[in-house]
């Protein structure tokens, strides 16, 4: 089969012909058909000091991904061939504490696809059958590729109730592009979007932000003025990784807010301690996805009428993945998808 493959330790990825994976008895063999890219793939193909450290060529890249059930193992049961299925890109030890409690998104030992095992940039994927999510007939493929970095906004979005809150979202990458809309779709009233890229700032107001603000050029307790909002934010969703938007967000909350933070920094970030006590603030880390209530969540607002599909900007076969990559790499650009069977 054709795969994307980080041969050797160093920049790059290869498109190879390599040997089809095999299923084994509590597995699924899965014909890929579409993939997103990921910041962690960035990462990988660059091959930064955070690619050097963690990754072991060969691998082949990728955890996002939709496709069809091929083949499974004896163990597994519940699948058809042809089944439309994305897979949860954590596999979990089943050892651990909490994974013997069934909190199985806090497992100390989990392997990422596509990171400590081979993933899904490629014609055929395997995972372990408890991480394959049946998706409902009739699904747009191309949402259903990405629903590991939409569940990454759903966990997000959903950290805090954002129910008649109002809700500042730093960084609208398509993580971030997501969290909008999701939290539109659960009842925010506010929504203002910090972001300084221009194309993403234009996304972000599609997604349903009330208000888009460069925070080059804005300060953020002047954007609420002019919203009437007058105790700050209720909720705030870290997605950027960038220093100046947490200190920031933490400097316009409410008094009892809550900081939902899935960006993940380069650098440790000094923050005010001060006003995280007097404020009463929660800051929760966020990784991943719960599984699976966030991917029951995900399946039934889309159900429900949400629609992320403006997120998603551009489309590549798979034999174009320079091109894909550099526009996911180029910022202009929301989700960018690979197809895997043209
Ligand atoms: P991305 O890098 O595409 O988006 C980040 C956005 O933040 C960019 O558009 C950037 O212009 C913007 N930004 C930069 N400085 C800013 C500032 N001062 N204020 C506001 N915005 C600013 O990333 P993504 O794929 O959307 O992912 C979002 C973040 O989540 C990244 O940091 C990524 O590494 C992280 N991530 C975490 C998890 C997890 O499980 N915790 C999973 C996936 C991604
Ligand atoms: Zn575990």
């Amino acid at each position: 089969m054709r795969a994307l493959v980080k041969t050797d330790a160093g920049p790059g990825l290869t498109l190879l012909d390599v040997p089809e994976p095999v299923a084994g008895i509590n597995d699924v063999l899965v014909r890929v058909h579409k993939t997103g890219i990921c910041g962690t793939d960035l990462h990988i193909e660059s091959w930064d000091l955070w690619a050097a450290r963690t990754i072991r060529p060969p691998l082949i890249a990728g955890h996002e991904f939709v496709g069809e059930v091929v083949e499974f193992g004896s163990n597994a049961s519940d699948l058809h061939r042809g089944d439309i299925v994305s897979g949860e890109g954590h596999v979990i030890c089943g050892r651990c504490r909490h994974c013997r409690a069934g909190r199985w998104h806090l497992c100390a030992n989990s392997i990422g696809l596509g990171v400590g095992r081979d993933g899904a940039f490629a014609e055929y994927v395997v995972l372990p059958v408890t991480n394959i999510w049946h998706h409902w007939p009739g699904i747009d493929e191309e949402v259903a590729a990405i629903f590991d970095p939409f569940g990454n906004a759903v966990h997000t979005a959903l950290a805090f109730p954002v129910l008649g809150e109002d809700v500042l979202v730093s960084g609208a990458g398509p993580i971030g592009l997501m969290a909008i809309a999701v939290a539109r779709h659960a009842g925010a009233r506010h929504i203002v979007a910090s972001e300084p890229n221009a194309y993403r700032r234009a996304l972000a107001a599609k997604m349903g932000a009330t208000r888009v603000v460069d925070p080059r050029e804005r300060d953020l307790h002047d954007v609420q003025v002019e919203l009437g909002m007058v105790e700050g934010f209720d909720v705030a969703m870290e997605m950027s990784g960038n220093a100046a938007a947490l200190t920031s967000a933490i400097a316009n909350m409410a008094h009892g807010g809550g900081i939902a933070i899935l960006g993940i920094p380069t650098a440790e970030i000094p923050i005010d301690v001060t006003t995280i006590v007097f404020n009463q603030l929660s800051l929760r880390g966020i990784y991943g996805r719960e599984m699976y209530e966030t991917w029951y969540k995900m399946s039934v607002m889309l159900q429900s009428g949400l629609d992320i599909t403006p997120a998603i900007t551009h489309r590549f076969s798979f034999r174009d993945h320079e091109a894909a990559f550099a526009a996911a790499r180029s910022g202009d650009s929301g989700k960018v998808i690979m197809d895997w069977t043209t």
